[in-house]
């Protein structure tokens, strides 16, 4: 598409509350569709409900947005050429929008009480009308007479007139494709409450038009509002803007995703430990599949390769082990370094093993236990469990009673305990493959299985029978530490 050089997007987050998975992914389909189209991303903070909006909980969308690495090119911090970028900023554009549309006999002033509205609707009701909206009461009083009336001081709304026989408005949507709506059942709804303050309808489309915003993608319980936005559209006269509704995000229940489901904010997803690539590879196929098939896709493909072709109407599924399953991915994909100054080193500090801004080990060590645990971690808290044996004292070694029971309760643990002290004692250069040529040979000499061996003297230096491979366990308990846990476990052992 040629005009896609003019593509301009806009992710229009109310700071009611925290940042959900449905906004983060919204934000990040507009976000990609942007960069996909050499476009233009807005952030907009739609803060016009006074009693719900904070600046707090804008703070926390700005950091999860910049948590999630979706750089927005106008909007708060950064600016641009069609601010404001606040909808309370935009309280005067609003009422000038719609008292022109007013002087042009677009829009009408309304003042009808709760009580009168409320009397009309049950006579509707009462008489069987299928239609039971507003009865346009106001909509034919003469304009001088109706602004006399503003003068004087009487309450009133500010209704959009929808045109007499407009007929059916078609929303084209790029996700459901046509969907069609009674233009006589839109009503000639409200644009401007008695309290002065513009309704989301109005608002949003003399934003997004004035913006310029040419693709609206948003989640489809907005679908409903749309064909009251077209009709926003056609009076202000401004083009309407192409819709994609994406659908709604379920827990594996098949229900609409709430607290019931675990975490919904993207900070306890980031707070839990989940790389923000990662979350936003996961989030982005909820809904989205550029081939069907991959499962990792990198930042740089979805930013070029998103289109909303391969949109899915249908409703998307989160499944936390599918989203763990991808952040093992990205993990396991990281060089060791890069897991142990990024993964391990932050937890070891987060969970107190080492003191802040210390590192209690050198390079080797760590790089060592990150090639041991990077395979085996699928979210990086993990990590801190799995090296705790390492930061405990000798003699204060916790032992699993499960693995005592199964490895060191049992006849011959003694014996392979006496040879592994006896085998270790000798080896110089504690590397783990020094390591393991000494050990080696045990099994034989023994005449015992491996696991008679091995797991005896992995449980009384880890504590349990889990760990990575007994060479780098050793190697990172360090020498002296291996051979007192062993004298320790052996009272244990029969
Ligand atoms: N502020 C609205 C919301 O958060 C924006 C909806 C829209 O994208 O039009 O639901």
């Amino acid at each position: 598409m040629s005009e896609n050089q003019n593509v301009r997007v806009r992710f229009a987050p109310s700071p009611t509350g925290k940042l959900h998975v449905g906004g983060a992914r919204t934000a990040i389909y507009n976000w990609a569709f942007a960069r996909a189209t050499g476009g233009t991303f807005i952030l907009r903070i739609d803060d016009t409900d006074p009693t719900r909006s904070t600046d707090e909980n804008t703070q926390i969308i700005l950091r999860a947005m910049r948590w999630l690495g979706l750089d927005w090119d106008e909007g708060p911090e950064v600016g641009g050429d069609y601010g404001p970028y606040w909808q309370t900023e935009c309280l005067p554009i609003y009422r000038e929008a719609a008292e022109r549309l007013v002087a042009e006999g677009k829009a009408y002033y309304c003042f009808c009480t709760p009580e009168k509205l409320e009397a009309d609707r049950k006579a509707a009701q009462e008489r069987k009308d299928t239609f039971q909206g507003y009865q346009r009461t106001c909509r034919n009083i003469d304009p001088a007479e109706a602004q006399a009336r503003v003068d004087a001081g009487e309450p009133y709304t500010i209704r959009i007139k929808v045109p007499d026989g407009r007929g059916d408005v078609i929303v084209h949507d790029a996700v459901h494709g046509d969907v069609t709506f009674n233009a006589k059942e839109l009503d000639d709804f409200i644009i401007f409450r008695s309290d002065g303050t513009p309704t989301y309808n109005f608002a949003t489309v003399v934003d997004d038009a004035r913006m310029g915003i040419t693709h609206i993608i948003r989640g489809d319980d907005h679908l409903s509002n749309t064909p009251r936005q077209i009709m926003v559209y056609e009076a202000l006269g401004a083009p309407t803007p192409v819709f994609a509704h994406i659908s709604m995000i379920l827990g594996t229940d098949g229900k609409k995703l709430s607290k019931r489901h675990g975490a919904t904010s993207v900070e306890e997803y980031r707070d839990a430990g989940y790389l923000s690539d990662a979350f936003v590879n996961y989030l982005s196929l909820l809904g989205w599949a550029p081939d069907g098939e991959s499962t990792v896709i990198s930042r740089e493909r979805l930013a070029s390769e998103f289109s909303l072709d391969h949109v899915s109407k249908n409703p998307a599924i989160m499944d936390p082990k599918k989203l763990d399953f991808i952040n093992g991915e990205y993990l396991h994909a990281m060089d060791d370094q890069t897991f142990a100054d990024e993964v391990l080193i932050p937890q070891l500090h987060a969970a107190g093993f080492e003191p802040a801004g210390e590192c209690l080990h050198d390079a080797a060590w760590y790089d060592l236990l990150a090639a041991a645990l990077k395979p085996r971690t699928t979210l990086g808290p993990q990590v801190v469990d799995q090296a705790a044996f390492l930061y405990e004292e000798d003699a204060e070694l916790e032992y699993d009673e499960k693995s005592v029971k199964k490895w060191l309760a049992k006849t011959g643990a003694r014996e392979a305990l006496d040879a592994a002290t006896e085998a270790l004692a000798a080896v110089e250069d504690w590397t783990p493959e020094a390591i393991e040529a000494a050990l080696d040979p045990l099994p034989e000499k023994l005449g015992m299985g491996k696991g008679k061996v091995f797991q005896p003297i992995r449980v009384a230096v880890v504590g349990s029978a889990a760990s990575p491979g007994i060479g780098e366990t050793l190697a990172l308990a360090g020498k002296d530490h291996v051979l007192a846990r062993i004298e320790r476990a052996k009272e244990l052992a029969l």
